[in-house]
């Protein structure tokens, strides 16, 4: 059996974040692979007719959006010692996206944690489920559990 040799962390800034990264970051370690994180600004958020009264679509605001998401993708990088080259900040539909990197960046590897965010997530059918489902890789769900 050959050991991974390219491992991608999902990483949406939840709460239970760092128990994902960290079992991410543990098995690079292990098997001596390249870490690669990806976060995906999910776009329905800021496009979705249910929102068109409130919050009109907006450059600016996406573009503060994806500052921020950037932001935060670094940090969390850093932290894991990341290089820059390996930091994947994409728009569109998380399991689709987080898919793609894998593929187009030869991950064999993907690492999730069990579940997010929650909202559109949890209506749309969650992340975990449909990387699971559709990565040609492997794939490890982080079992989180809520306190
Ligand atoms: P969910 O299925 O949306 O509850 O999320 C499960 C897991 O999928 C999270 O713990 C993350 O590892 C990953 N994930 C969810 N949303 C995103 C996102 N926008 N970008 C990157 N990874 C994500």
């Amino acid at each position: 059996m050959e050991s991974y040799k390219h491992i991608l962390l999902a990483a949406d800034f939840s709460e239970h974040g760092v128990t994902v990264a960290d079992r991410a970051k543990d098995l690079a370690g292990k098997y001596q692979a390249k870490l690669s994180i990806v976060h995906v600004m999910d776009n329905l958020l800021i496009t979705d007719a249910a929102y068109g009264s409130t919050i009109p679509f907006d450059l600016d605001l996406t573009a503060e959006l994806m500052a921020v998401a950037k932001k935060r993708l670094a940090t969390l990088a850093e932290k894991l010692n990341i290089a820059e080259d390996c930091r994947y900040m994409e728009t569109g539909s998380p399991k689709l996206e987080i898919i793609r990197v894998a593929e187009e960046n030869k991950v064999d590897l993907i690492v999730v944690g069990s579940h997010g965010r929650h909202g559109f997530a949890l209506l749309l059918g969650s992340t975990a489920n449909g990387v699971l489902h559709h990565a040609q890789c492997d794939v490890l769900a982080v079992r989180l559990h809520d306190e």
